[in-house]
């Protein structure tokens, strides 16, 4: 039997000094019943809840989908070109943005309003909602797996917006303990093609793995509410089907893009629309890392086909060209040839 006097001390001291942590947890209370009605005066104490839930334990959310979105707490782990891009918008839109990176950003950060770390550790012990990897395709293997995941939050969303996607669910579904959610994203824009807004430009997304609570199925929805209000179109596609047309469209875009750099194409007095467009190709794709360029070739199995086709098209123009100029010139040199 607990005497009333203990019980006393106990709630002063939750009262006093533990209360303030656990304000958010109204669920988790030591609830005293009135004075029992029977012969001896002595309030008995009913626990009802035994666990001691975290202020980022979800469990102690209210469980209701609420259809307002909530800011989120969005870590950005490669704080390099594209990853400051995406967080400009993310503080616009009133998120708090946290960064990580091998490089010291922390001037940039700071000039935009996000909170840089520069140890890994103190960014996961601030329990951010949302981990965004932002690293080149080829090294993001290797910081996934050097991230202290036992510091987050248990439910923490997992999100990548690298330019192929079956290599990063693959490597996430390996590395991340099932606790974690996983959200893979391929924002089909850059820094350069959407400096001027987000407005019609592609956002693919696959679910790969969301936990069924509401506040994880409300928290995949407040992120991705970020680029729906910018304008973004939507598009929730399995991370193979993408794989495959951005092997047949990106993949060749940017190919195309370094093969004119080849060529040294220079402005001219009298440009084409077309070949405005073909300057601008190149403007848009080489201000991309090679490692990015790389990344879409080495980490997309379809790539290979495309850069083949790519060459035997090449080819075939030719062969259309010469064998047209061949068949010319023999005519002149040799008349109207008759089958033999
Ligand atoms: P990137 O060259 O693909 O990646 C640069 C980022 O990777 C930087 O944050 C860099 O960190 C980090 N990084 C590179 N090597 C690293 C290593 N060995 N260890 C740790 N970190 C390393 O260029 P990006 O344009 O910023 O792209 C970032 C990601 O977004 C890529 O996965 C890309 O596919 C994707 N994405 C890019 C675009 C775009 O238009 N740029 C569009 C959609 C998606 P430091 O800067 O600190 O060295």
């Amino acid at each position: 039997m607990i005497s009333i006097s203990s019980v006393n001390r106990t709630a002063a001291a939750v009262n006093s000094a533990a209360l303030p942590s656990l304000q958010p947890l109204r669920r988790q209370q030591l609830l005293f019943l009135p004075p029992p009605q029977s012969h001896h005066s002595r309030r008995c104490l009913t626990v009802r809840a035994i666990d001691a839930t975290q202020p980022y334990d979800h469990e102690s959310q209210p469980n209701h989908r609420s259809t307002q979105s909530t800011k989120l707490r969005i870590a950005i782990v490669g704080f390099g070109n594209f990853g400051q891009f995406l967080a400009k918008n993310f503080i616009r839109q009133g998120n708090t943005v946290y960064a990580f990176s091998r490089s010291d950003y922390s001037s940039i950060a700071q000039s935009m309003g996000a909170v840089y770390f520069s140890d890994v550790h103190d960014l996961c012990e601030n329990h951010p909602d949302v981990i965004l990897m932002c690293t080149s395709i080829l090294s993001t293997e290797q910081v996934l797996k050097s991230l202290p995941l036992q510091r987050l939050r248990r439910n923490t969303l997992f999100v990548d917006v690298l330019s192929v996607k079956e290599f990063p669910k693959n490597i996430f579904l390996q590395v991340l303990p099932t606790h974690f959610d996983i959200l893979c994203t391929h924002p089909m824009f850059g820094p350069e093609s959407g400096k001027h807004g987000w407005q019609n430009l592609p956002f693919v997304y696959d679910k790969v793995r969301i936990g069924d609570e509401d506040c994880r199925l409300k928290r995949v929805d407040d992120f991705l509410d970020i680029f729906k209000k910018e304008g973004c179109r939507m598009v929730e596609m399995s991370c193979s089907e993408h794989d495959t047309h951005a092997a047949g469209s990106q993949f060749i875009t940017h190919t195309m893009g370094r093969i004119l750099e080849k060529l040294g194409l220079k402005e001219t007095p009298i440009n084409t629309r077309g070949y405005e467009s073909l300057l601008n190709l190149v403007a848009n794709t080489t201000s991309d890392s090679f490692d990015l360029y790389n990344g879409l070739f080495m980490y997309n199995k379809n790539a290979m086909e495309q850069l083949e086709k790519l060459g035997l098209a090449f080819e075939e123009v030719k062969k259309d060209l010469f064998g047209h100029s061949h068949r010319v010139l023999r005519e002149q040199l040799f008349g109207t040839e008759t089958e033999s």
